[in-house]
């Protein structure tokens, strides 16, 4: 049965879709290698964090815990929490899908800019695709991986750290 569009159940209805926003930022450390987008990438820097750092995967989890109002990062894996010391951070971005599963959502797309001067993303994007939409559950051509910089501006431009910004849809499973 169709709820009346002007009756209280039809207003309560969650819509079929929804979109997220997630941004994380991570400061350059020695030694390398740094993991983005659960890919290990040559580098003499690491990003600096309590689990591997992997700014991609941290801004995506973001990305569809908002979208599903279903908290965020911080609150899943505390920093305060040993168990999350060097966690491989695709592993949090897999927790997170099944978080997002349990409230009757699934993920549709992701699309996350990485900004940065250095790493170069382009030869690691297929792999950084491929892991991701494994995580995601979603084929790889639903998950787009861009690369910036920002012309030399800021502490991104000086190279102290890396910053991403990822948005999401999830889809209602019900
Ligand atoms: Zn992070």
């Amino acid at each position: 049965m169709t709820a009346h569009p002007d009756s209280p159940a039809s207003r309560l209805h969650p819509p079929a879709s929804r979109v997220g926003v997630g941004y994380d930022s991570h400061r350059f450390a020695p030694p390398g290698p740094l993991v983005l987008g659960g890919v290990p990438i040559p580098s003499d820097f690491h990003l600096e964090g309590h689990s591997d750092g992997d700014a991609v995967a941290h801004a995506i989890t973001d990305a569809i815990l908002g979208a599903a109002s279903a908290g965020d990062i911080g609150e899943l894996f505390s920093d305060r929490d040993a168990a999350n010391k060097g966690r491989d951070s695709i592993e949090m971005l897999r927790a997170a899908v099944v978080r997002v599963a349990e409230r009757g959502w699934h993920v549709q797309q992701v699309d996350v800019a990485i900004i940065a001067e250095q790493p170069r993303v382009v030869p690691y994007r297929e792999l950084m695709r491929a892991r991701l939409s494994d995580a995601l559950g979603v084929r790889v051509e639903d998950v787009s991986v861009k690369g910036k910089t920002n012309e030399g501006m800021g502490w991104i431009g000086r190279g102290e750290g890396i910053a991403c910004i990822a948005v999401a849809t999830i889809v209602s499973t019900t």
